[in-house]
């Protein structure tokens, strides 16, 4: 008889933040059946612990025995759009469905208590002054007539009894609720947008029609430097702002970016919330609570604000959209950039792609078609772009660092009380050999990339294709006997500059000296105010800093970034020239920009001396076609760990042999096996090999089988990683 009864249990799908990949049934009681959705927080037994998971879906079976039981429903449920996310992103990087969760959800969400606020509810209805009862009874009703809802510490004048009687007549209720930021009423005002330039204007319209319309797109808005482009997205979020969609921007660094920052602030008040790396898991779980409650029409932050959970979006913004930042390096080996496509997409809103320089990948996909392309070509105000000039170090004395033109320069900027910079390249740890005469660097004959030198062995490597040779002696491309080693240290740098200019203020920005945000803030003040003279920097000096005072650029060794063993190093060197070019001339004085170089002739260099994008693209994407690299196929790097080297390699050819017995047709590759660039990290050996192919099932299954064939081998001695469209190829 007791079949006809309704079950007492449902099963519930849970993903769980460990590496397999599968999700787990459980048993929850038929009482929990409206509180219990796709995306709900629960404590659950697993093995001999307790863990968080969350709910995925309800499945359709009835095979109740051998499950367990949930233990409780957490707080702060996920939005099914979120896990929607997570299923893509769990789909698409291989990696199991409760890591790519947890990737998206800070620490303490779930487990801190809610920080949460009393207030004061008027209820709706009929209030006539004739039900309440004496002047602060009125006093009360009139005050929350006008004002809806009060904090409760704004009730000071009113005792518990009036508050009571209100209460009790049905007028008001006492709620608490996620607590709402008050500076917001009144205290503050708001700088005055500028009026847009008519480009600007443009693209703030078409972003703006789609935004409202919640229409998804992906727009790649290619501004050149100083074109106005973060302008544009103030106007973007405030004309949404009134719509109750929210808007999240991403910025390669948030350490690197306060005065992005300070333009929000002063354009949003507290109606920004910023995800900076500084808070801890409670102060980032209340951010996550305000967005979630909608008390923020914009979040910025570093890529893992693209998850920031705005009930209703309208905008992802991903500024300095070709940033390798934007790809994580471990874990779930995201990029932040398609994440927020797709966040995009299953939100039905706006992707703003925003870069001088956009990646070559951004740009294929506008030049198909994929992404709406909206340019602009004017700086604000028509400030004119810098003068660029290219100086070849290969036919001046070895004696400095500095060309004659270089120090001159920098010498009439201090005469004139103007800032200069100096970018380096530090990037040089495998080095390369470059010859002094003709300034070309010695590559591999099958992959187009720089060999790297193994000073201890005395052999050049490929790190894609296991090709390798002793040096040469003569230089194969002009014959000349002057190899070397590419790259020159920081401090040789910075002793020069002292000593060649003694009076100056110098000063030295890079990730070594400058960790955390207060020293960074504090140099930038510093240069800021005039009081530095040269600053010195690797990377990071070149990124989206407003220096009106900076009128001369000098990138000393440009050769070290062009002859990394990277396909993209042309592209990353164009970039960084550019951007670095476009930190020049901001204020009222033509920027001026030195490149020294050994390769005056490289397409890299040349396209970024007359400030063309196109050319360069024109360029690469020659070069990316013949060898199929992306972005005309994807790419999958998988990586092999071993503490001891011999199994490190042993998995690699395993992984290797599994890929070639299934590799069918020309169009997908086998780059490898070889040893990475840094061969040994953290005391484990590793080796890597890059897939090739235009279709992304077939990396993939390549990749799933490759993982599995060493894992069945090799088991938990070796560790397989697997990186989606890998950016770090060291
Ligand atoms: P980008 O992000 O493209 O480098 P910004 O938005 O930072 O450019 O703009 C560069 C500078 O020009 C900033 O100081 C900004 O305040 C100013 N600016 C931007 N748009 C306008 C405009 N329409 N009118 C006047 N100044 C503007
Ligand atoms: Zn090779």
């Amino acid at each position: 008889m007791s079949e006809h009864l309704p079950m007492p249990f449902f099963i519930v799908d849970i993903a769980i933040p460990v590496s397999v990949l599968k999700t787990f049934h459980y048993l929850a009681p038929e009482e929990l059946k409206s509180s219990l959705a796709v995306g709900s927080r629960v404590l659950v037994p697993f093995g001999s612990r307790r863990v968080t998971g969350t709910v995925v879906g309800f499945p359709a079976t009835s095979a109740q025995e051998g499950l367990k039981k949930i233990i409780e429903v957490l707080g702060d449920p996920l939005s099914p759009d979120l896990i929607k996310l997570a299923r893509w992103m769990a789909d698409y990087y291989l990696h199991p469905l409760g890591l790519s969760i947890e990737t998206m959800v800070p620490g303490a969400l779930g487990t801190a208590k809610v920080k949460k606020k009393r207030y004061l509810n008027l209820l709706s209805g009929d209030h006539d002054l004739t039900m309440v009862r004496g002047p602060k009874q009125t006093e009360l009703l009139l005050l929350l007539c006008d004002r809806q809802v009060v904090p409760w510490e704004e009730l000071g004048d009113f005792s518990a009894a009036t508050i009571k009687a209100l209460c009790d007549k049905g007028a008001a209720e006492i709620v608490e609720k996620v607590a709402e930021e008050t500076a917001g009423s009144g205290e503050f005002v708001a700088d005055r947008p500028p009026t847009l330039m008519s480009e600007q204007e443009e693209a703030v319209r078409l972003i703006g029609v789609s935004a409202a319309a919640g229409t998804f797109d992906v727009v790649l808005l290619h501004g050149v430097t100083g074109s106005g482009k973060t302008e544009v997205y103030l106007h973007c979020i405030a004309a949404l702002a009134g719509t109750g969609k929210g808007a999240i921007v991403l910025v390669p660094e948030i350490a690197l970016t306060p005065q992005l920052l300070g333009r929000f602030r002063k354009r949003f008040g507290n109606r920004v919330a910023v995800l900076h790396s500084g808070l801890t898991d409670r102060e980032r779980a209340d951010e996550y609570r305000r967005i979630g409650a909608g008390l923020v029409d914009v979040a910025i932050g570093a890529r893992s604000a693209v998850f920031a959970p705005f009930p209703s979006l309208g905008l992802v913004v991903v500024d300095e959209e070709h940033e390798n930042s934007y790809k994580q390096d471990e874990g779930l080996r995201y990029h932040a950039r398609d994440v927020a496509v797709m966040r995009a997409k299953f939100q039905n809103a706006v992707c703003v792609l925003g870069s001088a320089t956009p990646s070559l990948e951004s740009f294929y996909n506008a030049r198909a078609g994929k992404y709406r392309y909206l340019p602009i070509a004017n700086r604000v105000d028509h400030r004119p772009m810098p003068v660029v000039e290219i100086v070849d170090v290969k036919t001046l004395s070895k004696q400095s660092i500095y060309s004659p033109a270089l120090i001159s320069a920098v010498q009439q900027r201090l005469d004139k009380k103007e800032q200069t910079l100096l970018l380096l390249n530090r990037r040089g740890f495998s080095s390369v050999l470059i010859c002094g005469d003709c300034g070309k660097v010695i590559q591999c004959p099958s992959c187009s990339v720089s060999l790297t030198f193994h000073k201890s062995e005395r052999r050049l490597k490929c790190h894609y294709c296991d090709f390798h040779m002793p040096p040469p002696a003569t230089c194969p491309v002009c014959g000349g006997i002057n190899l070397k080693p590419l790259g020159t240290g920081t401090q040789k740098v910075e002793e020069e500059v002292a000593a060649l200019f003694p009076g100056a203020a110098v000063a030295r920005m890079d990730s070594d000296n400058t960790r955390g945000r207060d020293a960074h803030d504090r140099l930038l003040g510093q240069v800021d105010r005039g009081e530095i003279d040269i600053l010195l920097g690797t990377q990071m000096i070149a990124k989206g800093h407003d220096f009106p005072a900076v009128t001369l650029v000098g990138a000393v060794d440009a050769d070290v970034g062009l002859n990394l063993p990277d396909f993209r190093s042309a592209e990353k060197t164009f970039q960084l020239i550019t951007q670095a070019a476009g930190r020049a001339g901001r204020g009222a004085v033509v920027g001026e920009v030195i490149i020294q170089t050994m390769n005056p002739g490289h397409y890299s260099l040349r396209h970024s001396m007359t400030h063309d994008y196109e050319g360069f693209y024109r360029e690469e994407i020659a070069y990316r076609s013949e060898l199929g690299y992306p972005p005309v196929r994807r790419i999958i790097k998988i990586e092999v760990k071993s503490g001891q080297e011999k199994i490190a390699a042993g998995a690699a050819m395993t992984a290797r042999d599994r890929i070639r017995h299934l590799l069918k047709g020309k169009e997908t590759a086998l780059l490898g096996p070889a040893p990475s660039p840094i061969a040994k990290v953290r005391g484990k050996h590793r080796f890597q090999m890059l897939l090739l192919s235009p279709k992304r099932e077939t990396l993939r299954m390549l990749a799933l089988e490759a993982r599995k064939a060493v894992e069945e081998k090799y088991g938990r001695k070796v560790q397989v990683i697997v990186d989606v469209d890998p950016v770090n190829l060291m």
